[in-house]
């Protein structure tokens, strides 16, 4: 069988086959706890199953136009108004298939072969893979102080003559920390400086904790949309518990919109007829629901971190916002890909290994399911891995001895 150079390279998304493992377990009847999904528990919200309905109920599921129905996108223009204090025209805004269909058309839609894109580490498992479907090449900024925040300086020295694009997601899955402000005005002073495009995605930026608020970047501009580098990218996946609803958008220029709205017109057309009309809902519907989950999410943060706090020689930065939080167990083993084996095995915790965030050492947790799982799943594993935790423990109804140390 042939296959292509290019397509051989690419990884499966780690944290979706997790997931898939996680579920089919669960299935079998296993006691399994999930800790590497990445949505909320929540249902969706009553105004997005009444848009859904109303569409579904005319009977008409044809093709809309390829950027999004006209009443979507005007949706997502009062949206930006009212987080971004910038007004988009409708050609400036493009509905898609996920926000990570957003981040491919944009990709596809700035990247020459052999452009480079930097890429803040730790980072979601997606971007990396996606410049490279681009015939790009990703470059990695790595803290050099081994924290979650890059350094400005760092940034700038990885800017070649060939750099398209610095992504910036913040706050960020998987570390869940937010970075300044002042390194955001920075990045998007060097992008405007060297005219390099600056991919904002912000597609967690209402779940910020300890009364903190997300910067849109366009503060840091007084270019208007059309002459700005910066590309925003959001949806309702994170933040209306909507991930298989499967909306996202872009906003930027009119000019790149357009390129956009070519390339998805030969890829998927429009994003889905009867998704738009449930993400519509999502957006024009009461938004005290975001509030809810972000309160929800936040209580959940306190709990894993209290929780960890005594787990022996493991350390979490406090994350600022998302549902993750990124844990160092180096400690116990730089192997992060056999150490989240060893917990699934043992302890019946799935979790993602650091190393696809390019954080070797590292486990990424969610914490956005019930305050019950998340104690009894940091428990679970200070029994597999705490040599000051109890011998003994209850994995669904079976007394389980440790006897591997
Ligand atoms: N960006 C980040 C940082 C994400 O974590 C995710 C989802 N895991 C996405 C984009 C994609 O979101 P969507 O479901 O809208 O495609």
């Amino acid at each position: 069988m042939s296959i292509s150079q290019l397509a051989r390279q690419i990884k499966e998304s780690p944290t979706l086959k997790l997931n898939e493992e996680a579920l089919l377990m669960k299935e079998r009847g296993e006691p399994v706890i999930n800790m590497s999904a990445g949505q909320p528990t929540n249902k969706a919200p009553i105004t997005a199953i009444l848009g859904t309905a109303a569409q579904l109920k005319t009977a008409e599921m044809k093709y809309t136009p390829v950027d999004g129905t006209k009443s979507l996108k005007k949706a997502i223009i009062r949206y930006t108004e009212e987080n971004y204090g910038r007004l988009p025209a409708p050609e400036n805004v493009i509905a898609s298939t996920g926000a990570k269909q957003s981040i491919f058309n944009a990709l596809y839609s700035i990247l020459n072969p052999q452009d480079e894109v930097i890429i803040l580490a730790p980072y979601w498992v997606s971007y990396p893979e996606m410049v490279k479907m681009c015939y790009g090449v990703p470059v990695i900024v790595t803290p050099e102080d081994g924290t979650f925040h890059p350094r400005f300086e760092e940034i700038e020295q990885a800017v070649s003559s060939y750099t398209k694009a610095i992504i910036v997601n913040s706050p960020n899955n998987p570390s869940g920390v937010m970075y300044s402000e002042s390194l955001i005005a920075d990045i998007v002073g060097l992008c405007e400086r060297r005219g390099i495009y600056v991919i904002m995605d912000d597609i967690y930026h209402k779940l910020v904790f300890d009364g903190r608020q997300h910067t849109p970047a366009y503060r840091y501009t007084d270019r208007d949309l059309e002459d700005t580098h910066i590309i925003v990218i959001n949806g309702v996946s994170k933040l209306y518990g909507m991930t298989g609803t499967r909306i996202g958008w872009a906003i930027a220029s009119r000019k790149l919109v357009e390129v956009m709205t070519n390339v998805q017109s030969q890829i998927t057309s429009s994003p889905p007829t009867i998704s738009q009309a449930a993400a519509e809902g999502a957006l024009t519907g009461m938004q005290s629901i975001v509030e809810h989950l972000r309160l929800t999410i936040q209580n959940n943060r306190d709990v894993i971190l209290d929780e960890l706090r005594s787990f022996t020689d493991v350390h979490v930065p406090r994350p600022d916002g998302t549902f993750y939080c990124m844990a160092d167990f180096r400690a116990y083993t730089q192997d992060s890909v056999e150490l989240a084996n060893f917990l699934l095995r043992k302890a019946l915790v799935v979790t993602v290994p650091g190393k696809e965030f390019g954080m070797e050492g590292y486990l990424r947790l969610t914490y956005s399911g019930g305050v019950k799982e998340i104690i009894e799943a940091v428990e679970r594993m200070k029994w597999a891995l705490d040599p000051n935790a109890p011998n003994e423990i209850y994995i669904g109804d079976r007394k389980m001895v440790r006897d591997w140390m």
